[in-house]
């Protein structure tokens, strides 16, 4: 049953690949009546679209004005989000090994997260929204009135992604899935503007030992209280 939350609060959940951000930040919207907006999707969907015009990822200047040319759209459909990338859904093809390769290498560039962000904020303006990333309450919303930062270690998150791709139908292995998340981490982390860090005023999740339930309510628990 829906809570409906009338403080309309912003929550900024961060975190690295695979940590179980989007499937709690959905619940928990779901649960209170928000809106959640999952921003590595906009990420992914340019990411979609420069793979298949052939883009150089290396080329800076081109992926800039490549981000500002596409039209990138959020919508939700029982609380879900849906993704438009110039007029086209392209919610499922963005889950991709292909995208998920590339994607943090178009995510580094200025141009693009100047791009994005400017988005995500425009989205989170009316507040009651549950937003998640990697630079969500430490440069996009610093001001958010919650902020959560999920981690697990790097096998728990490979065996959490393995299970959603091989429910989408993907062959995968396991230890190389768990070095392609190392490196994405290791992008995240290390890019110049915006990077993955964990905020100073963040509540620090460790989930490796929790189920998904058990993170819900302590986030909703946390939330109630302010
Ligand atoms: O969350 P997800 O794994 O779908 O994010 C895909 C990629 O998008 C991340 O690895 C990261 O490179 C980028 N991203 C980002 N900033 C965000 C959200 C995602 O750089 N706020």
């Amino acid at each position: 049953m829906v809570q409906y939350d009338d403080k309309r609060l912003v929550v900024a959940i961060d975190g690295p690949a695979g940590a179980g951000k989007s499937t709690v930040a959905r619940q928990v919207s779901k649960d209170l009546g928000y809106i959640y907006i999952d921003t590595g999707a906009m990420y992914r969907a340019l990411t979609l679209k420069a793979l298949r015009q052939g883009i150089d990822l290396e080329d800076e200047k081109a992926l800039t004005k490549f981000a500002e040319e596409t039209d990138i759209r959020i919508t939700h459909r029982d609380h879900t989000q849906v993704i438009f990338m110039d007029g086209e859904d392209v919610s499922v093809e963005i889950r991709s090994p292909e995208v998920s390769q590339s994607v943090s290498l178009v995510a580094k560039v200025p141009g693009v997260r100047i791009e994005m962000v400017r988005i995500q904020r425009e989205l989170a303006k009316g507040g009651g929204v549950v937003m998640d990333g990697r630079d969500i309450g430490s440069y996009v919303l610093p001001d958010a009135d919650f902020k959560i930062f999920l981690t697990a270690s790097t096998m728990e998150r490979a065996r959490r992604r393995a299970r959603d791709l091989e429910a989408a139908g993907y062959e995968v292995e396991i230890i190389k899935l768990a070095k392609e998340i190392a490196a994405r981490d290791e992008i995240d982390s290390s890019r110049q503007m915006a990077p993955l860090v964990q905020p100073q005023d963040a509540l620090l999740i460790d989930t490796s030992e929790m189920n998904f339930d058990e993170v819900v309510a302590k986030i909703k628990e946390c939330i109630q209280q302010l």
